[in-house]
C-alpha cells in the first residue's frame, strides 16, 4: 500500500508540476477565461455538436468542471508558491488544526511533542538567539529547535541556509519545524546540510500519535475524551457523547501533559 501512495504521489507531483508548468503562467484574469471556455467546450459545445445522450453528455459536463478549475487553481496554487495537490491539502483543511492558534502554543506544542519523545525541551521565549525557538536535550543528543508557524507559505532552502549559519556548535542538530510545506529543493539543501526537518504531513502524524497517547477525562463524568472536529477546529469530547456533552479545548492538556513553561 505504501508502495502504491508513493508511486501515485510521484506521479501526481510530476502531472502537478507539468500542468503548472503550462498553466501557471496564465494571468488571473487569462486563468478565468480559460476555465470558463474549458467548461464551455466540454460540457455544454461536445455534447451540443455530437448530439449526445443525456448520461454521456453528463460525463462531458462533469469532465469539464473538474477540468475547468485546474487554470484557477494553477494560478492560485503559484501565487503561494505551492503544487496544486498541496494548496488544495492547505485549502481543504488537511494541513489545518495548526492553523488555529498563535506562534508561542505552536512553540509550547512542538516542545510538548518532544517532551513526548523523551527529551527535555525548554521554549525560548521572545526571539532566541539565531532564531531558536526551543533547546531539546536527550542524552548526549542536542537540538535547536526553529519553528515556522506558516500555513501556506513554504519553507524554503533559504530557510534551511540561515538555520544551519546560525548553529555553530557541532554537537547540536539544528531542526525546522514548519506547519507549511517544503518543496524538494528545500529537502535536499536540508540533507546536504544535516538540518532535520519536521513538515506538514509528518509533524502532522506525530502529533496524531501524541494525541492517541493521552486522551484527558471529561470534566463532566471523568469518563475518557476523544479527539473531534468541529466548525471551530479540533476540540475533544466526551466519548459518551451525546449521552453526556463535556468537551474540552483540543490544546491545553497536550501541552499540560508533556509541555513546560519556562
Ligand atoms: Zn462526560
Amino acid at each position: 500500500v505504501e508502495l502504491t501512495i508513493h508511486v501515485m504521489g510521484t506521479r501526481l507531483d510530476r502531472f502537478d508540476a507539468r500542468v503548472q508548468r503550462v498553466l501557471g503562467q496564465l494571468s488571473p484574469a487569462g486563468a478565468v477565461a480559460v476555465s470558463i471556455a474549458t467548461a464551455a467546450v466540454l460540457g455544454g459545445g461536445i455534447p451540443w455538436a455530437f448530439r449526445l445522450d443525456r448520461p454521456i453528455s453528463l460525463v462531458w459536463v462533469v469532465a469539464g468542471a473538474i477540468l475547468a478549475t485546474l487554470p484557477v487553481l494553477a494560478v492560485a496554487a503559484k501565487g503561494h508558491n505551492l503544487e496544486i495537490h498541496r494548496l488544495l491539502l492547505v485549502q481543504t483543511g488537511y494541513l489545518d488544526g495548526l492553523g488555529t492558534f498563535s506562534g508561542s502554543e505552536f512553540e509550547h506544542l512542538i516542545a510538548a511533542l518532544y517532551e513526548s519523545q523523551g527529551f527535555d525541551a525548554t521554549v525560548i521565549g521572545g526571539t532566541g538567539d539565531g532564531g531558536i525557538d526551543i533547546e531539546a536535550r536527550r542524552g548526549e543528543m542536542r537540538l535547536a529547535i526553529q519553528c515556522k508557524h506558516w500555513k501556506t507559505k513554504k519553507v524554503g532552502p533559504r530557510e534551511v541556509r540561515e538555520l544551519r549559519g546560525a548553529i555553530l556548535d557541532t554537537s547540536v542538530t539544528p531542526v525546522l519545524v514548519t506547519s507549511g510545506l517544503c518543496s524538494d529543493a528545500t529537502r535536499n539543501a536540508a540533507r546536504e546540510r544535516g538540518v532535520d526537518l519536521l513538515v506538514g504531513v509528518d509533524l502532522i502524524r506525530q502529533l496524531q500519535e501524541l494525541v492517541s497517547r493521552i486522551s484527558p477525562h471529561c470534566p463532566l463524568c471523568e469518563r475518557k475524551m476523544v479527539p473531534k472536529d468541529g466548525s471551530r477546529g479540533k476540540f475533544w469530547s466526551c466519548i459518551t457523547f451525546p449521552t453526556c456533552r463535556g468537551s474540552e479545548d483540543f490544546y491545553p492538556p497536550l501541552i499540560r501533559a508533556f509541555g513546560r513553561t519556562h
